[in-house]
């Protein structure tokens, strides 16, 4: 069996635990810590690294963290709800080098999605899947037949005139204190035009708005059938584990 520690960077709280990645499953607690502010690279690898000093994560060497921005190639190309220090470092190196192990780093909602798919609400689904993901920002994975394309920021589609996701992230609702009613009216707004843009056969809603779906979900009304993740807010940790382990394999 194959573990390995995955990580899920947010904007508001950092997450990690030890992942079976042959099985989907968190091995150990998830352990999380808030997300220093600034949100800069100093404070945050800081925080990781005090995050992986408890002893569960002994003996791991190996890590994947899913992080709130477009990567390529390891390295961070946006990152709009932390400090903008982040933009152009090679994100890898630097967890990797607070943290003292190899890290691989890829997108939170495309981490997220990896294990939806795989493990989770997409499990046996062929065609186009979007994982959703509200919380801080909006994350959007796009899957086509299981096969990820990856950094669709697909959060950020305007819709009246404004970011979407500055309207119907989960971190607007509790900002500015919107009802679910209200709020279910935006994310249903949101949802309807991104089906409009990429006609997905599945659409899987995660964050941790995941964990009480019956709030949201039920007002809703799309084309597209919409479900919340099965592997509620753990789903970036154990798809962030899943790359990284799948990266080292195909080196
Ligand atoms: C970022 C995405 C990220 C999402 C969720 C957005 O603001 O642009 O890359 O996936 O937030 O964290």
């Amino acid at each position: 069996m194959d573990s390995v520690i995955g990580i899920d960077i947010g904007g508001t709280g950092i997450k990690a635990a030890v992942v079976d990645v042959d099985q989907g499953r968190l091995m150990t607690e998830r352990r999380r810590i808030l997300t220093p502010r600034p949100a800069a690279p100093a404070p945050m690898t800081k925080a990781m690294n005090e995050l992986l000093s408890s002893p569960e994560f002994e003996g791991h060497a190996m890590a994947g963290a899913g992080f709130p921005g477009a990567i390529k190639r390891d390295i961070i190309h946006s990152a709009p709800n932390l400090d903008r220090k982040w933009m152009g470092i090679d994100g890898a190196a630097t967890i990797g080098a607070a943290i003292g192990r190899t890290v691989s780093l890829l997108n939170d909602a495309d981490a997220a999605g990896l294990a939806e798919v795989r493990f989770g609400a997409g499990m046996g689904h062929e065609g186009v899947i979007a994982m959703v993901t509200l919380g801080t920002g909006i994350g959007c994975g796009l899957f086509v037949d299981g096969m990820l394309v990856p950094n669709t920021e697909l959060g950020h589609i305007e819709i009246r005139g404004k970011d979407a996701e500055r309207r119907a992230a989960a971190s607007v609702r509790e900002r500015k204190k919107l009802t679910w009613k209200v709020w279910s009216v935006r994310v249903e707004e949101y949802l309807n035009a991104l089906d409009r843009l990429i006609w997905p056969d599945l659409i899987i809603i995660g964050g941790g708005v995941s964990a009480t779906p019956e709030k949201f979900l039920p007002r809703i009304k799309t084309r597209v059938k919409v479900v919340p993740a099965a592997l509620g807010n753990d789903a970036g940790i154990i798809g962030a584990a899943m790359w990284a382990h799948g990266q080292a394999s195909h080196a």
